[in-house]
């Protein structure tokens, strides 16, 4: 059973029960008045037919009275016809006291007649009066007697008289219909009961006593009360109508809002949060309804907000993905790890700082958002405000600056909530033996990750510190892996035993170098190295030696050259150098001075039998020369004319050097081959000797 239909057939049992109730007892009520109304009718119409009989039987009496008086004086008839005549009689009979008639006037009726004064139940034509005539001396002579017929002129005038009908029961014939019902039931009534006749019509049986000599029946129309039950009933089927339409309105108007808002729950439920019920009014189920309506616009923000920062999330964590997968530049790197920790924790800014493993000290690397300091002269030692104290203790730290501490340091962005967090230290993972730890303090961190005053001014909380660690998590992996691979790229280009690039990086930059020469107008000049009968050095003192011999001579070969020069182990104990922006001459003054810091002292090797004395080898080195773009036009051509060159100086003697296409060499003394061109002579004064 719906609460609707509950809700109706309550209000209609509440409504309907008591006007039921009200319209039977106002039925009963109805009833009784009216019987009570009749019956007094019936009493008061008896006692007024009473009182009209009395005086009918006093004025018969008068007329009889007058009679018997006027007969003593012998006047008779005149005296009958007088009472006639005055009304006071119809007809009026004076017999003896045998009985003869005397004198008569009127119309007679035919007897018996009913006496004003002896009442008996007999039938009657007429009502009488009847008095003694008495003589001079007082002796009864005779008798007088006064009638009036009971006839329609009498029983009318009762009637009218007495307020009610009025049949007499004394002889049968009635002139109607009507009138014989009456009868009929006024004689099977006792003598004062009442009846209700065929037609509907109180009826009640009066029988002669003293004072009313007629039998009569006396009647009144039954009260009419049938249109008083149609209007009664009339009123409760409507106001059974109206309560029922009431009730289902009232039902409806209190269910419907209901059955709009279980719809709407329903509909939330299965996940629509656009769902709304219609308010129409300001009661309490309007107020739920508001009250919803607002929970499910609320909800659905919440939603969206969230549905957005997913997707910002999302996209950034594609960014992210790509970025640590696809690139080795470190600070795009930190750049797209710190926008990506910013957006997961709805911070306003952040910055990330690296250790710098030569002074020890922290640097800026990357900023996010409006920290207001330049972050590449932002510098800081270990311990040293907020970032300092994170990146010594490698603790992280939460909080809110003015409650928490610790007290920022002027370089470092100023927040009011902050999360701060280090990038792992190094030792975990490879290394590139770069990372000297520092002797007195050392960093417990590699470098630190922080993020100011999240938007709508809450805290930072555990989520987003264990959110902020996994991105620096992150962020060391990615140094490491970053660190790594240029560990590879550089030893790829190594040779490990001199520390100077290999042949493959030669001819790398021999293309870009010769390229750049070409393109500014500029010369360079190769110089291609040998050392000279190597091979007796490794025979004499071992393998060992020769390597030891070979990282000594790359490190004299590098203090030689300039910082914008370029050396390489071509293999085994073939090297080339490289200088930009060189001629023939400037190349011979290298030349020259190479081959003297070479040959000046002899490189010492520590024997690796224990207690033999350090051995001390004397090696010398040939050279060749060629320049771009006088010897060749390719990097290719100008190395083939260079060891061509080399080939020459070996010819020559050895411990020289030759220049391309000419035949200028020094002699371990120093002594100038004739016929070298001018602009190769090497400036022996240079060195000092
Ligand atoms: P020259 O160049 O003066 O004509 O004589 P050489 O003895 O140097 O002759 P060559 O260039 O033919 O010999 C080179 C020797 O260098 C051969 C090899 O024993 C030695 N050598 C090459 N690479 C290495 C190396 O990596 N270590 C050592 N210890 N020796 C090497
Ligand atoms: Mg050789
Ligand atoms: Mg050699």
């Amino acid at each position: 059973m719906t609460l609707r239909a509950r809700l109706t057939a309550a209000f209609l049992a509440v409504v309907l029960g008591p006007v039921l109730l009200g319209a039977v007892f106002v039925g009963f009520a109805v009833a009784a008045v009216s019987d009570q109304r009749a019956a007094e009718r019936l009493d008061a119409g008896a006692e007024n037919l009473r009182a009209a009989l009395a005086v009918t039987c006093q004025r018969l009496r008068l007329a009889a009275e007058t009679t018997a008086l006027l007969s003593v004086d012998g006047n008779r008839p005149a005296a009958a016809q007088d009472a006639i005549t005055r009304g006071l009689a119809r007809a009026v009979e004076v017999t003896r006291t045998d009985g003869a008639l005397v004198t008569t006037a009127g119309q007679l009726p035919t007897k018996p007649w009913a006496d004003c004064a002896a009442p008996t139940p007999a039938a009657y034509s007429a009502i009488s009066a009847a008095v003694d005539v008495i003589d001079a001396n007082g002796r009864r002579i005779g008798r007088a007697y006064a009638v009036e017929p009971v006839d329609s002129t009498l029983l009318g005038w009762l009637a009218e008289a007495s307020g009610v009908r009025i049949n007499s029961l004394a002889d049968d014939p009635q002139p109607s219909e009507e009138d014989k019902g009456i009868a009929a039931t006024a004689r099977g009534l006792v003598a004062g009961a009442t009846g209700t006749s065929t037609d509907g019509r109180l009826v009640r049986r009066l029988d002669p006593r003293p004072g009313q000599p007629l039998m009569l029946a006396i009647s009144v129309p039954a009260p009419e009360t049938q249109g008083l039950y149609a209007v009664l009933v009339a009123v409760v089927v409507c106001a059974g109508l109206v309560a029922i339409s009431v009730a289902w309105w009232l039902a409806r108007s209190t269910t419907h809002p209901l059955t709009e808002l279980a719809q709407a729950v329903e509909r939330v439920a299965d996940g629509d949060l656009s769902a709304r019920v219609p308010v129409r009014s300001q009661d309490e189920v309007g107020r739920l309804g508001q009250t919803f309506n607002r929970m499910t616009r609320e909800m659905q923000g919440y939603v969206q907000a969230l549905t957005a920062s997913r997707d910002q999330l999302r996209g950034q964590l594609g960014v992210l993905g790509d970025t640590l997968s696809s690139t080795h530049d470190l600070h795009r790197i930190l750049q797209v790890i710190l926008q990506t920790a910013t957006a997961a924790t709805g911070a306003q800014s952040g910055v990330v700082l690296m250790v710098d493993p030569a002074s020890g000290e922290l640097r800026g690397q990357v900023t996010e958002g409006p920290v207001g300091i330049d972050v590449a002269e932002l510098r800081l030692h270990l311990g040293e405000g907020l970032l300092g104290t994170v990146a010594a203790s490698g603790e992280p730290l939460r909080g809110r600056i003015e409650r928490d501490g610790p007290v920022l340091s002027a370089a470092e962005p100023g927040c009011v909530t902050y999360v701060a967090v280090p990038i792992a230290a190094p030792g975990v993972g490879p290394t590139t033996g770069l990372e000297q730890p520092q002797p007195d303090r050392p960093p417990a961190a590699r470098g630190v990750l922080a993020l100011y005053d999240r938007h709508g001014f809450d805290e930072f909380d555990d989520a987003d510190l264990i959110t902020l660690r996994t991105f620096a998590g992150q962020a060391a992996v990615a140094v490491d892996n970053v660190r790594v691979h240029e560990e590879a790229q550089r030893l790829s280009l190594t040779d490990p035993l001199t520390g100077l690039s290999n042949y493959r990086y030669l001819r790398e930059s021999l293309r870009r170098e010769v390229e750049r020469a070409s393109r500014f107008g500029r010369r360079l000049a190769a110089l291609a190295l040998d050392l000279d009968r190597f091979k007796e050095v490794n025979d004499t003192y071992g393998h060992a030696a020769g390597d030891a011999v070979l990282a000594e001579f790359a490190r004299r070969l590098r203090a030689e050259i300039r910082e914008v020069d370029f050396a390489f182990r071509q293999g085994g104990e073939e090297f080339v150098v490289l200088l930009p922006e060189t001629d023939a001459s400037g190349a011979a003054v290298l030349a020259e001075r190479l081959g003297e810091a070479v040959r000046r002292s002899p490189v010492i090797v520590v024997s690796s039998t224990v207690g033999q004395p350090p051995r001390r080898i004397p090696v010398t080195v040939s050279i060749g020369i060629a320049v771009y773009p006088d010897h060749g036009s390719t990097g290719q051509a100008v190395l083939e004319a260079a060891d061509d060159a080399l080939y020459a100086a070996k010819a020559g003697g050895r411990d020289t050097f030759r220049v391309a296409g000419g035949v200028t060499s020094v002699k371990g003394s120093g002594e100038v081959t004739p016929g070298a061109p001018k602009a190769a002579q090497p400036p022996r004064q240079s060195r000092g000797g």
